[in-house]
């Protein structure tokens, strides 16, 4: 989940059905920034508002179009909303960018700044404070032909990404035992990620329920790509006491379930996919026909929910990730082509101590330790996550879109994957040292000249990929730390 390399871990955003390097943007929620009294360490030392700007500023150099991530702007005839209660779910945009904008772009303007020395191969290992333990001296590298070197600065800025941050903090601990940044113990823990979970099917009330619902899939829209999302609103959040959740509604070809036979067949076994597909074209003609028998009735249910099974056991054992958002909406306009909608969700993970990075036993080719991750998906996050998605299957009834049987596990929601690669939490900020590690400038608590850029510095994750937020938070700490300079006349 993490690249060392100059532009990180964006050379991972790859599309595989298109090979194209695309990442999703959307910024966090209002209510993810508020102290939520039911979510012990919830709230952040600013507001949403307060960031909006920098929002504004970083979704333009992450080479994004128009600034909306509204519903409204994008939503047209043609592609209209699903008109939920807003008193329980909201739609969201989200935008696509590419990964080049940081891996080549960036990397031109970097290189041919006059004001910017750039070494790569350059590990660091450790920040050197001074013997009062409150400034920080000099960083302390390595490079891969194991030389040893360093470097002075006025101010040091920490972007290692969500995991590495804290460790260089705890490996970091020639003067300050604990590490750099850890008189409280907190460096390393709340270590918040994103579980990605299989909410259920929705069976339709009707085909026609596929055509209105292309801006639910990734559209080009002028320059810009988008989708929308259904979330959970504010006030339902707040009601209910629940952490964030969105939904991923996939329409799901008719193909898809012979196209993943491929996976788990690779041989070619043809007969298992005619067969599947003579009782695929059974069902429909009996749904299409006048069902008036409960027998027949449920043999087409049997059949359809065939497919189902078929499709779950194989997601279970291949990743097929985005290759079935890729069908849609290019495949829109023919209705035909749909049969169900898949619904899954990534969710918000309660900040809990005991996630954590820890430093481990291994160690890594220069000979420091390696990371150990404590992990769990606590009790609370997943009792929110089951409350929310019941909520969200009244709502789909509720607009006839059709039935969401919702798959839970004996009633524990299915993950697909406990982590999407979304590392945040780990120097959280706080305007209190005693619970977090930076403040609301990202300058790491009790060190005068330390900061931290990443989603290692959230407090808490709301439901959104963390890119959008990370630049938004960059840009205002590259504006705090030029204001520092001019006071302090450099
Ligand atoms: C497959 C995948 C898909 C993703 N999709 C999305 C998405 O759609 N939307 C989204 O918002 N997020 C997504 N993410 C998460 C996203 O990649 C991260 O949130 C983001 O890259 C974090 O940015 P960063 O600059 O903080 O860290 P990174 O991108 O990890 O960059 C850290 C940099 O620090 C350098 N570094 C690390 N350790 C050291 C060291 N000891 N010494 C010197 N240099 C060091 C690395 O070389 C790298 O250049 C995805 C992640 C993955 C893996």
């Amino acid at each position: 989940m993490r690249t060392r390399q100059f532009g990180g871990t964006a050379h991972q955003w790859v599309d595989r059905s298109t090979g194209k390097k695309i990442i999703r943007y959307v910024p966090l929620e209002e209510v993810d920034f508020e102290e939520r009294d039911w979510l012990p360490h919830s709230g952040w030392p600013i507001t949403k508002k307060e960031l909006d700007p920098y929002y504004e500023r970083a979704h333009a150099a992450c080479g994004l179009g128009v600034y909306s991530y509204e519903p409204e702007t994008w939503s047209s005839q043609v592609s209209p909303q699903i008109a939920f209660d807003k008193n329980f779910i909201v739609n969201r945009m989200f935008h696509f960018g590419t990964g080049d904008i940081f891996t080549q772009n960036y990397r031109e303007l970097i290189q041919s700044a006059p004001n910017v020395n750039t070494f790569l191969y350059a590990s660091v290992y450790e920040l050197v404070a001074d013997e009062t333990g409150k400034r920080i001296t000099k960083a302390r590298f390595i490079n891969p032909s194991r030389k040893h070197f360093w470097v002075s600065a006025k101010q040091f800025i920490l972007a290692t990404g969500g995991l590495e941050n804290a460790r260089i903090l705890l490996m970091s601990n020639q003067v300050q035992k604990a590490g750099l940044g850890n008189d409280n113990n907190l460096v390393g823990r709340f270590l918040m990620d994103h579980p990605l979970v299989r909410v259920g099917v929705i069976q339709p009330t009707s085909r026609d329920v596929f055509n209105p619902f292309r801006l639910y899939g990734i559209q080009k829209i002028g320059q810009d790509e988008v989708q929308a999302k259904p979330i959970l609103s504010k006030e339902l959040i707040k009601r209910e006491g629940l952490l964030n959740a969105n939904f991923f509604l996939l329409p799901r070809h008719y193909l898809t379930q012979f196209n993943l036979l491929r996976y788990l067949f690779p041989e070619g076994k043809s007969y298992v996919s005619k067969s599947v597909s003579s009782a695929m074209a059974l069902s429909r003609k009996l749904r299409a026909g006048n069902l008036d028998s409960d027998a027949i009735k449920h043999l087409a249910n049997v059949l359809l929910g065939l497919d189902d099974v078929l499709f779950f056991q194989t997601r279970k054992s291949v990743n097929i990730g985005r290759e079935l958002e890729a069908f849609w909406p290019q495949n829109s306009g023919s209705e035909k082509a749909f049969n169900v909608i898949q619904v899954y969700s990534s969710t918000e993970q309660a900040p809990r101590p005991e996630n954590r990075v820890l430093l481990g036993e291994e160690k890594d080719r220069f000979g420091y330790p390696k990371i150990q991750i404590n992990w769990h998906w606590d009790e609370f996050s997943r009792s929110s996550f089951v409350k929310a998605a019941t909520l969200f299957k009244k709502q789909i009834e509720l607009v006839g879109l059709g039935k969401l049987n919702l798959e839970f596990d004996k009633g524990d929601p299915q993950l697909v994957t406990p982590s999407i690669h979304h590392n945040m939490g780990t120097t959280r900020m706080h305007d209190n040292p005693k619970q977090g590690v930076v403040d609301a400038n990202c300058k790491v608590h009790g060190i005068a000249n330390l900061f931290i850029a990443g989603s290692s510095t959230f407090p808490t994750g709301g439901y959104a990929n963390p890119t959008l937020t990370i630049v938004a938070l960059a840009i205002r700490l590259a504006d705090h730390v030029k204001g520092l300079h001019k006071l302090q006349g450099f």
